[in-house]
């Protein structure tokens, strides 16, 4: 059993050498009385908050990775042995489960059985899994939108940008994203429907960037960075604007993540800041499934994906996260269906 294993705790951005490919053994078979159920595992999902597990003291909604074993994450896969009721051989199912070529997965609670249709399974550990969801929710639940609204998404071309971006404008709202690279950039405007897009790297001052772009200033910011680029959209927000905390991957990887200078923005323009969770949601999560296919199958949102070829390359396409080096969902195929 292939596995990529987590080889210790770690302090910056994650390197290719803190983890190890290494083939370990797993009998084939789900224990009788286990209740639990053996799967093969098909894609794996790499997500920014990961970089947290990978540190001792976390204090987190998760606990940390443990040194010596296989990573975990969403996964797609397939069942081949079980112990439980709800599942059989030959089932597709996403939820956690193990770096490695097979699992033993015991939690079969958090687990989702797949309606398998014409949708590409590996959606459901990105348009159609967490970070679709979390697109959603936070669109949706926590920017409270309006149509005509100024949205501004960071990390836009990435697993959630790229949906907040498409549904802000299936919403009616202008919409202007920023990214890393001019080829993110171009896909930003020419395939994912964004009015406006920018490479935040070729931008001396991102607070003239952001006036350039939103003369008339953000209703709703959409942050997947924090840092500077908080910063200068704070002061570029509209009066009750709202800023989606919804991640800080300019920040996972320091100690001291730096301070945030324009938070007065909050009280003159009355701006509602809001932290979220997509875990949180949960609720919605059936409408979220149902709106999102029905849009994808009537061609009016795509989804780009940036799949790596074997458990060989997950530590480089976790890694590249930190980067840049993914466009779209970064997604790991182990095997085949
Ligand atoms: P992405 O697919 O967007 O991949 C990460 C991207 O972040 C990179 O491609 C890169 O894009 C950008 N990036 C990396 N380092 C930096 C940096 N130092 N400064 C600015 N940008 C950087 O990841 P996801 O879409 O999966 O996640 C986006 C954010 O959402 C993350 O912060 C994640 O933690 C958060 N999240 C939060 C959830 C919640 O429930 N609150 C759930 C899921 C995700 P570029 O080339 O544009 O720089």
């Amino acid at each position: 059993n292939k596995q990529v294993i987590f080889k210790g705790f770690i302090v910056g951005i994650p390197k290719e050498t803190d983890m190890e490919v290494k083939v370990g053994k797993i009998e084939l078979k789900a224990p009788k009385g286990s209740g639990a159920i053996l799967v093969k595992n098909l894609y794996l999902s790499c997500d920014p908050y990961m970089r947290g597990r990978m540190r001792e003291f976390y204090g987190s909604y998760i606990p940390p990775f443990v040194p010596g074993q296989a990573l975990e994450g969403f996964g797609v896969s397939k069942v081949i042995d079980s112990d439980n009721p709800n599942f059989k051989p030959g089932d597709f199912i996403s939820g956690f489960t193990g770096w490695e070529e097979y699992s033993l997965i015991r939690k079969t609670e958090q687990l989702r059985k797949i309606q398998q249709d014409d949708i590409p399974l590996s959606f459901h550990v990105g348009l159609l899994g967490m970070p679709g969801f979390t697109a959603y929710a936070g669109f949706f639940e926590v920017c409270s939108p309006k149509k005509g609204e100024y949205v501004f998404v960071s990390a836009a071309s990435g697993a959630v940008g790229q949906l907040v971006g498409q549904l802000a404008k299936l919403h009616g709202c202008y919409v202007v994203g920023s990214a890393g690279t001019s080829q993110k950039v171009d896909l930003l405007k020419n395939k994912l429907g964004f009015d406006e897009a920018f490479n935040y790297k070729e931008e001396p001052n991102l607070d003239a960037a952001m006036k350039r772009y939103f003369p008339e200033g953000i209703d709703i910011y959409f942050d997947n960075v924090g840092g500077d680029m908080l910063d200068a959209a704070l002061l570029n927000m509209r009066i009750h604007g709202r800023i989606a905390v919804c991640g800080m991957v300019s920040q996972q990887s320091l100690d001291n993540p730096q301070g945030i200078h324009n938070l007065f923005c909050l009280i003159t323009k009355r701006i509602r800041m809001e932290g979220f969770l997509q875990s949180d949601y949960l609720d919605i999560f059936p409408r979220f499934l149902e709106q999102v296919v029905s849009y994808y199958k009537q061609g009016k949102i795509i989804y780009i994906e940036d799949m790596n070829e074997g458990l060989e390359s997950a530590p480089s396409a976790f890694v590249g996260l930190f980067s840049g080096k993914n466009v779209g969902k970064q997604i790991i195929r182990v095997a085949d269906e």
